[in-house]
Protein backbone atom coordinates (compact mmCIF):
# COMPACT_ATOMS: atom_id res chain seq x y z
CA UNK A 1 0.00 0.00 0.00
CA UNK A 2 1.01 3.37 -0.56
CA UNK A 3 1.62 6.18 2.72
CA UNK A 4 -0.15 9.00 4.00
CA UNK A 5 2.37 10.73 1.48
CA UNK A 6 1.00 9.93 -2.06
CA UNK A 7 -2.42 9.81 -0.70
CA UNK A 8 -2.79 13.74 0.87
CA UNK A 9 -0.97 14.92 -2.34
CA UNK A 10 -4.10 13.29 -4.09
CA UNK A 11 -6.56 15.07 -1.77
CA UNK A 12 -4.71 18.22 -2.20
CA UNK A 13 -4.28 17.95 -5.81
CA UNK A 14 -8.26 17.41 -6.48
CA UNK A 15 -9.14 20.55 -4.21
CA UNK A 16 -6.77 22.22 -6.04
CA UNK A 17 -8.08 21.02 -9.73
CA UNK A 18 -11.73 20.84 -8.53
CA UNK A 19 -12.53 23.50 -5.99
CA UNK A 20 -9.60 25.92 -6.15
CA UNK A 21 -11.31 28.97 -4.50
CA UNK A 22 -11.57 26.58 -1.52
CA UNK A 23 -7.96 26.43 -1.24
CA UNK A 24 -8.08 28.39 1.38
CA UNK A 25 -11.12 27.37 3.58
CA UNK A 26 -9.86 25.01 6.54
CA UNK A 27 -12.61 22.60 6.42
CA UNK A 28 -11.89 22.14 2.34
CA UNK A 29 -8.65 21.15 2.94
CA UNK A 30 -8.90 19.25 5.94
CA UNK A 31 -11.86 17.19 4.04
CA UNK A 32 -9.53 16.42 0.67
CA UNK A 33 -6.41 15.61 3.01
CA UNK A 34 -8.61 13.24 5.49
CA UNK A 35 -10.92 11.69 2.78
CA UNK A 36 -7.57 10.78 0.58
CA UNK A 37 -6.02 9.02 3.42
CA UNK A 38 -9.26 7.50 5.20
CA UNK A 39 -9.93 4.38 3.78
CA UNK A 40 -6.58 3.43 5.85
CA UNK A 41 -7.88 4.30 8.95
CA UNK A 42 -9.65 0.32 8.89
CA UNK A 43 -5.58 -0.96 10.11
CA UNK A 44 -7.49 0.29 13.21
CA UNK A 45 -10.70 -0.53 13.30
CA UNK A 46 -11.44 -4.40 14.97
CA UNK A 47 -13.12 -6.51 12.79
CA UNK A 48 -13.32 -4.70 9.73
CA UNK A 49 -10.44 -6.31 7.20
CA UNK A 50 -7.45 -3.78 5.61
CA UNK A 51 -8.07 -3.32 1.99
CA UNK A 52 -11.75 -4.62 1.84
CA UNK A 53 -14.63 -2.78 2.80
CA UNK A 54 -13.30 1.01 3.28
CA UNK A 55 -11.36 0.34 -0.40
CA UNK A 56 -14.61 -0.55 -2.09
CA UNK A 57 -16.33 1.75 -4.65
CA UNK A 58 -19.64 0.62 -2.48
CA UNK A 59 -17.78 2.50 0.52
CA UNK A 60 -16.93 5.71 -1.64
CA UNK A 61 -20.71 5.96 -2.75
CA UNK A 62 -22.24 5.25 0.53
CA UNK A 63 -20.19 7.37 2.91
CA UNK A 64 -20.55 10.67 0.66
CA UNK A 65 -24.37 9.69 0.03
CA UNK A 66 -24.70 9.44 4.19
CA UNK A 67 -22.26 13.05 4.40
CA UNK A 68 -24.42 15.00 1.51
CA UNK A 69 -27.79 13.97 3.65
CA UNK A 70 -26.13 14.90 6.99
CA UNK A 71 -24.75 18.35 5.93
CA UNK A 72 -27.77 19.59 3.75
CA UNK A 73 -30.40 18.57 6.86
CA UNK A 74 -27.95 21.03 8.69
CA UNK A 75 -27.90 23.39 6.20
CA UNK A 76 -24.23 23.62 5.77
CA UNK A 77 -23.49 25.49 2.89
CA UNK A 78 -20.15 23.08 1.75
CA UNK A 79 -22.35 20.53 1.64
CA UNK A 80 -21.86 20.03 -2.26
CA UNK A 81 -17.78 20.46 -2.15
CA UNK A 82 -17.15 18.47 0.84
CA UNK A 83 -19.51 15.59 -0.42
CA UNK A 84 -17.39 15.86 -3.34
CA UNK A 85 -14.05 15.99 -2.02
CA UNK A 86 -14.81 12.80 -0.27
CA UNK A 87 -16.05 10.80 -2.80
CA UNK A 88 -13.09 12.16 -4.91
CA UNK A 89 -10.52 11.73 -2.07
CA UNK A 90 -11.64 7.79 -0.91
CA UNK A 91 -11.77 6.88 -4.77
CA UNK A 92 -8.30 8.62 -5.63
CA UNK A 93 -7.42 6.46 -2.40
CA UNK A 94 -8.43 3.25 -4.29
CA UNK A 95 -6.98 4.16 -7.67
CA UNK A 96 -3.19 4.56 -5.82
CA UNK A 97 -3.78 1.34 -3.89
CA UNK A 98 -4.44 -0.33 -6.98
CA UNK A 99 -1.44 1.07 -8.23
CA UNK A 100 0.60 -0.02 -5.53
CA UNK A 101 2.88 -3.32 -5.08
CA UNK A 102 0.78 -5.45 -2.70
CA UNK A 103 3.25 -8.90 -1.25
CA UNK A 104 0.60 -9.90 1.11
CA UNK A 105 -1.54 -12.74 0.45
CA UNK A 106 -4.36 -12.36 -0.98
CA UNK A 107 -2.82 -9.05 -2.40
CA UNK A 108 -4.76 -6.41 -3.58
CA UNK A 109 -8.19 -4.58 -2.54
CA UNK A 110 -11.86 -6.03 -2.53
CA UNK A 111 -13.08 -2.99 -4.97
CA UNK A 112 -15.89 -4.64 -5.54
CA UNK A 113 -17.18 -5.95 -1.83
CA UNK A 114 -19.76 -6.82 -0.98
CA UNK A 115 -20.89 -8.07 -4.75
CA UNK A 116 -17.17 -8.72 -6.03
CA UNK A 117 -15.47 -10.68 -3.55
CA UNK A 118 -12.54 -10.69 -5.50
CA UNK A 119 -8.96 -9.16 -4.93
CA UNK A 120 -7.98 -6.80 -7.87
CA UNK A 121 -4.20 -5.02 -8.13
CA UNK A 122 -2.50 -3.72 -10.86
CA UNK A 123 0.08 -6.32 -12.61
CA UNK A 124 2.45 -3.12 -12.92
CA UNK A 125 2.80 -1.26 -9.88
CA UNK A 126 3.33 2.38 -9.68
CA UNK A 127 4.40 2.59 -6.15
CA UNK A 128 6.08 0.35 -3.68
CA UNK A 129 4.96 -1.37 -0.94
CA UNK A 130 5.11 0.11 2.82
CA UNK A 131 6.51 -2.13 5.58
CA UNK A 132 4.66 -1.51 8.57
CA UNK A 133 6.28 -4.29 10.45
CA UNK A 134 9.96 -4.37 12.06
CA UNK A 135 9.94 -0.41 11.43
CA UNK A 136 13.53 0.37 12.35
CA UNK A 137 15.43 -2.28 10.99
CA UNK A 138 17.89 -0.80 8.26
CA UNK A 139 16.64 -2.89 5.63
CA UNK A 140 13.49 -1.78 6.50
CA UNK A 141 13.83 1.89 6.29
CA UNK A 142 16.12 1.85 3.32
CA UNK A 143 13.03 0.02 1.52
CA UNK A 144 9.83 2.63 2.84
CA UNK A 145 12.53 5.72 2.28
CA UNK A 146 12.51 4.44 -1.40
CA UNK A 147 9.08 3.86 -1.63
CA UNK A 148 8.56 7.43 0.22
CA UNK A 149 11.02 8.58 -2.67
CA UNK A 150 9.27 7.24 -5.26
CA UNK A 151 5.94 8.50 -4.22
CA UNK A 152 7.16 12.06 -4.32
CA UNK A 153 8.77 12.01 -7.54
CA UNK A 154 5.61 10.57 -8.82
CA UNK A 155 3.41 12.82 -7.03
CA UNK A 156 4.72 15.76 -6.39
CA UNK A 157 5.36 17.55 -9.55
CA UNK A 158 1.99 16.57 -10.36
CA UNK A 159 0.57 18.47 -7.54
CA UNK A 160 2.85 21.47 -8.17
CA UNK A 161 1.97 21.71 -11.71
CA UNK A 162 -1.40 22.00 -10.77
CA UNK A 163 -1.42 24.10 -7.64
CA UNK A 164 0.30 26.69 -10.24
CA UNK A 165 -1.78 26.05 -12.94
CA UNK A 166 -4.66 26.83 -10.35
CA UNK A 167 -2.73 29.99 -8.91
CA UNK A 168 -4.94 32.65 -10.45
CA UNK A 169 -7.89 31.21 -8.56
CA UNK A 170 -6.07 31.19 -5.31
CA UNK A 171 -5.14 34.83 -5.25
CA UNK A 172 -8.92 36.07 -6.15
CA UNK A 173 -10.21 34.56 -2.89
ZN1 LIG B 1 -5.28 1.98 1.50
Amino acid sequence: MASPVAHSLAGLSILALCFPRHIRSLTALATALFAACLPDLDLLIPGIAHRTVMHSVTFSLVLPTILFVWLKLNNNRQYLVITCLCFCGIISHIIIDWLSMDLSEPAGLIIGWPWNMDSQISDKPLFLNLHRNQFFEPAIIAHNTRALLRESIIMLPATLLILFYRRSYFSRV
